[in-house]
């Protein structure tokens, strides 16, 4: 379903992405792990046209995705939506709006039809009775599950998940985690980025392990935590587990 081949980025100096090839087919849920500085979020930024690939090639559902021009671009994040570890909410809307602004304004699509999908996300993450509150006014998991409704408000081909429970209190990360878990049984298609190695193993169905900007092993959870195959990937597992 997506497709990345040879993928080479950079900030202006030197190379933070070099050669990463990675696939996600449809419904499966792809994570990345690996050091920090080691390129995850680069490489997400990079899908969604954030920062321009220097080589390299991305294709979605077998489309070769353009992102030289700014009408492609607007294409390219038709079909991405990533969420943050920071949610970012628009702080002067409701939860409500926060998830039907994107697509009524940007999108123009009809307002009552794009609330009514609104006030299903909202339920889906656990948030019907929430709806009227401001950002300040939700916990910071409640927060993070407006924010992944309102990238699923977009209705992306694939949900990009960086880091979204590592600014969360402990006690908050379960219920974004549960979230997850939900999307992941409707067979949504994500390529997630955690430190979170329990819930990675858990709902994955590949792992890629990177390590420099490049990608260093991929395989099976079982593969990665119990049986890496470079001694890189079972260095780095053995410090985090
Ligand atoms: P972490 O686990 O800490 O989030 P990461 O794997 O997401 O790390 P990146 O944020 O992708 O790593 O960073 C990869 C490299 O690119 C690092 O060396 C970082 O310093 C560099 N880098 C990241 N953002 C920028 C930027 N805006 N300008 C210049 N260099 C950057
Ligand atoms: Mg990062």
């Amino acid at each position: 379903h997506l497709v990345l081949d040879s993928l080479s980025a950079d900030y202006g100096r030197d190379p933070v992405l070099s050669d990463v090839g990675l696939s996600v087919e449809r419904g499966e849920i792809v994570s990345i792990i690996g050091p920090s500085g080691s390129g995850k979020s680069t490489l997400l930024r990079v899908l969604v046209g954030l920062l321009r690939p220097r080589a390299g090639s991305v294709a979605v559902a077998g489309t070769p995705v353009d992102y030289r021009s700014d009408a492609a671009l607007r294409k390219v994040r038709e079909r991405f939506a990533i969420v943050f570890q920071q949610y970012n909410l628009f702080q002067n809307m409701t939860a409500l709006r926060n998830v039907t602004v994107a697509p009524t304004v940007v999108k123009r699509r009809p307002a009552g039809e794009v609330e009514a999908e609104a006030r299903a996300l909202l339920a889906k993450v656990g948030l019907s009775h929430r709806v009227d509150a401001y950002p300040d006014e939700l916990s910071g998991g409640q927060q993070q599950r407006v924010a992944i409704a309102r990238a699923l408000a977009l209705k992306p081909d694939i949900l990009l998940l960086d880091e979204v429970t590592s600014a969360l209190d402990p006690e908050l990360v379960s219920e974004v985690l549960d979230t997850i878990r939900l999307l992941a049984a409707d067979g949504m298609t994500m390529l997630i980025v955690s430190h979170e190695m329990a819930f990675v193993r858990e709902i994955s169905s590949k792992v890629v392990f990177m390590a420099d900007g490049r990608v260093v092993e991929t395989g099976p959870p079982a593969q990665i935590f119990d049986a890496p195959q470079t001694e890189r990937c079972a260095d780095f597992v053995r410090r985090i587990l």
